[in-house]
């Protein structure tokens, strides 16, 4: 593979540069899982979607500018070095439009892209169910046929912004009698439809990061499912696929805490030499993780770019990805020693809230049990446990 970028993607990253420098708030926003931080971030996704930049890979008639997945890997790496805000959008643009690009009607990729670009439309994952979450197959929450649509019943759980998002997608069981994988649909359902009450989930630090969302004879018509009736579970898996293998963590973010590990091995070498020279293999080991993340991913672009699929391997990406973020955070911790608990120091508070996220990278997109199955099972074709 030829590593040397072309003279576009520079420009295009210069470009990228410029306008970052230029637009990210010198103060960070307040966060997402607030009222206001919500606010702030969807105010912030505008400005982007007005310059273009919030989705580059989509068509310009969606908002994008129809680049390629190497050149949004170029965009992610000076976003997050940036240290720009986290997307308040991600579910729809990194989860929901590749799904839809596959499987949505042309009305549909009009009606319900060019308000994600901008987050006009914020979107929720309404997947998980109080009995439903590693073994999704078995979620209950169902759709009934009614004239000119669809009655949704049930539950959903742990619906990251939820609280204060538009729409979500979601997955429920359409054919009466049906079990497992099979009776699926997959529907796009506004969170302001009557029925539909969303119970906010206060975390640890108070703020209401997931919801549980009840819909009580919620009426959803036909245009608003995606894919066939009765395939959600394929529709379903596709998302699964790119949100593990590409979309959602993309290297950038990784290279960017690795350097910023770097730069503060280098700040406590100076002051406290043995502190690091203890770490001092660690964050080596996050620096080249970091880096084989990076051309892993670059890997799987140029595959996709030559029409294959991301594929089950994504679940060995999400492994990787997920370990490597608690790594490298835990390794920032040890260096901090001491003042990794002070959290008026804006450095070790940034420190510790990163840390404690990652330890749900685990968890998210997929249980890293359940990934290991899927490893043994579908790549290594070991037998089934
Ligand atoms: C930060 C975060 C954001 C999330 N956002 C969303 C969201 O937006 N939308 C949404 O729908 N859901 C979301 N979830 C929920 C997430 O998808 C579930 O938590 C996850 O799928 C696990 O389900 P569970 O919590 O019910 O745990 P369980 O399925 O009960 O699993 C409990 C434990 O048992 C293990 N286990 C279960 N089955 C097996 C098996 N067969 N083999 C080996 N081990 C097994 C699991 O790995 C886990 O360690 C989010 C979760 C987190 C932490």
């Amino acid at each position: 593979m030829d590593l040397i970028e072309p003279a576009e993607l520079a420009e295009f990253r210069a470009e990228v540069r410029d306008w970052l420098a230029a637009n990210v708030p010198a103060e960070p926003l307040p966060s997402l899982d607030t009222e206001a931080g919500f606010a702030a971030h969807r105010e912030w996704e505008r400005r982007m979607c007005d310059a273009r930049l919030s989705v580059v890979t989509w068509p310009e008639r969606y908002g994008g500018r129809g680049l390629s997945v190497l050149e949004w890997l170029a965009f992610e790496e000076e976003y997050w070095a940036a240290g720009a805000p986290v997307r308040v959008s991600q579910n729809g643009i990194f989860l929901l439009a590749p799904t839809l690009f596959e499987f949505g009607t042309p009305a549909q990729l009009g009606r319900f892209l060019p308000p994600m670009a901008d987050a006009t439309e914020v979107w929720a994952q309404g997947w998980s169910e109080p009995g439903a979450g590693s073994d999704l197959a078995a979620l209950r929450s169902r759709a009934d046929r009614v004239d000119g649509g669809w009655r949704l019943n049930g539950q959903k759980t742990w619906s990251t912004r939820a609280a204060f998002a538009d729409w979500m997608f979601g997955l429920f069981r359409s054919e009466p009698g049906s079990s497992r994988h099979h009776g699926l649909t997959y529907f796009l359902v506004p969170l302001t439809a009557e029925g539909v009450t969303v119970r906010p989930i206060r975390q640890l630090d108070g703020e209401p990061g997931f919801a549980e969302v009840f819909f009580d004879d919620v009426f959803v018509p036909d245009d608003q499912v995606l894919g066939e009736v009765g395939q959600g579970w394929r529709v379903a898996m596709s998302t699964t696929t790119s949100e593990r293998g590409l979309t959602l963590r993309a290297p950038g973010r990784f290279s960017a805490t690795a350097q910023r590990l770097v730069e503060l091995y280098r700040a406590v070498a100076s002051d406290r030499p043995a502190a690091a020279a203890a770490a001092r293999d660690d964050v080596v080991d996050g620096w080249m993780g970091a880096e084989a993340y990076r051309l892993y991913v670059l890997d799987t672009a140029v595959r996709v770019m030559a029409g294959h699929p991301v594929g089950v391997e994504s679940s060995a990406n999400k492994l990787f990805w997920s370990a490597l973020d608690i790594d490298l955070h835990r390794t920032a911790l040890t260096l901090l020693g001491e003042r990794a608990t002070l959290l008026d120091d804006a450095e070790s508070a940034r420190w510790l809230d990163g840390y404690q996220f990652a330890l749900a990278g685990p968890i998210y997109a997929g249980t890293n049990e359940i990934q290991r199955n899927l490893v043994a099972e579908r790549v290594l074709g070991l037998p089934r446990g």
